[in-house]
């Protein structure tokens, strides 16, 4: 299993030296990423605030695999333990056409230590490890003051920090601080649409193994999930992004009507009308902080969801800027080693942006690319 480590923590430099004042930081949003910088600050001794816009939690979303950092980083802050007990590990898998038929089948190597767990089992057991999110409250304006950050609050309160993190998500705001020149969607550097939307349920049901049925500009995907299943309905459908609630399942029984799989058709014969909806967006701004603002997870990086690497890279970047706080917090040029860290992570996270975009796409090619796609998958040893 990869180390997951960006610096060296050289015990005499401690941040936690400083007094009080100085190592105050605001977390935006608590979420996978904010809540990850949270539990970290704290094991660290960091002194931190952290808000969530909502004033009660409504966790959406349907299942994440746990995996390579993600496992590192969820081990360390002490929620391994939590996701094992509550997920499934990630077991045999199967890819099948449209007709049925069996293209791809893999076991994970034994050193695979991968987890499938519901958000809310993640979220919950990172939000187990601490105590102090102010929900209902934002940040309504960031200004500088003098060396430090001054934030104004929606409440009308304020606050100085000496650090302020964007963990908000998609479709976050604190990203306008950083980036507000320099957004232009042409250039793949702000939130872009993919053309592709997501629907999903959860069945009081298991099915034993990960299945995929993929079929053109469309694939259908089951996690076993504890004792249930998650079901994530994926398409191209652009037509599709304003229809109501109701017509949601109705059209989804007639997109998925051309898959002969008698998983697919049990599970379309039973959709609800409350199915998980989400467009699929990819966000990838070029600049991740602009003085001591500076974003994590989502907010500098989304990726489609069948990647199954969001998560993980949210938690990684909020271990990752934690050594970073602990170390250098209080160094004249925190600045810089905040860049170069960025620098350094936004190559990975582009990684995965990329392999998230290749596997979303394979999945819902188009006859004739599927006889060359069916091909390499054939030939490759794992999917
Ligand atoms: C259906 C689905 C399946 C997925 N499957 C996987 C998977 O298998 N594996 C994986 O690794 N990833 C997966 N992902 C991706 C993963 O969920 C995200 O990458 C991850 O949640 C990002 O965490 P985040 O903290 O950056 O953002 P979020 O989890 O979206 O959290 C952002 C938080 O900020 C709050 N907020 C927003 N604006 C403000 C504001 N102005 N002030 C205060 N608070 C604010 C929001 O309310 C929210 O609580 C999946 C996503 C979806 C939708």
């Amino acid at each position: 299993m990869k180390t997951f480590s960006y610096i060296d923590i050289n015990k005499d430099t401690f941040y936690t030296h400083l007094p009080m004042e100085d190592k105050k930081i605001l977390i935006i949003g608590a979420g996978i990423s904010g809540l990850s910088l949270a539990v970290n600050l704290k094991k660290m001794d960091i002194p931190y605030r952290i808000i969530e816009k909502q004033s009660k939690w409504n966790i959406k979303g349907l299942a994440m695999t746990i995996q390579g950092e993600g496992l590192n980083a969820a081990s360390s802050m002490g929620i391994l333990d939590e996701i094992k007990l509550k997920g499934t590990k990630r077991n045999l898998a199967k890819i099948y056409n449209n007709k049925g038929k069996i293209l791809k089948q893999f076991t994970p190597n034994s050193s695979d230590n991968s987890f499938i767990v519901q958000r809310d089992t993640l979220h919950e057991a990172l939000r187990s490890k601490i105590s102090n999110i102010e929900m209902g409250l934002s940040a309504a304006g960031i200004s500088k003051l003098g060396n430090r950050l001054n934030v104004i609050f929606s409440d009308g309160s304020s606050d100085s920090f000496n650090l302020v993190v964007g963990a908000d998500g998609i479709n976050s705001t604190t990203r306008n601080y950083i980036n507000s020149s320099n957004i232009n969607p042409s250039k793949d550097s702000s939130v872009v649409h993919s053309g592709s939307v997501l629907w999903g349920i959860t069945l009081n049901k298991k099915y034993s193994e990960i299945i995929e049925v993929w079929d053109k500009n469309r694939m259908c995907a089951f996690y076993p999930v504890q004792n249930k299943t998650v079901v994530s309905f994926f398409m191209k459908t652009p037509e599709l992004f304003t229809s109501s609630r109701d017509e949601r399942a109705r059209h989804i029984k007639k997109y998925f009507s051309t898959i002969s799989h008698p998983f697919v058709q049990e599970v379309l014969d039973n959709i609800p009308k409350d199915i998980f909806f989400d467009h699929v967006r990819y966000t990838r701004p070029d600049k991740w902080n602009m003085d001591k603002i500076t974003l994590i997870g989502d907010a500098c990086h989304s990726l489609s969801p069948l990647s199954g690497l969001g998560a993980n890279l949210a938690m990684a970047d909020a271990e990752g800027l934690a050594q970073i706080i602990y170390t250098y917090g209080n160094n004249a040029n925190f600045t810089d080693k905040l860049v170069k860290y960025n620098i350094k992570r936004k190559k990975e996270a582009d990684f995965a942006f990329n392999l998230s975009k290749q596997r979303t796409s394979r999945g819902m090619m188009i006859f004739p690319w599927t006889i060359f796609r069916n091909i390499k998958i054939k030939n490759s040893a794992k999917i």
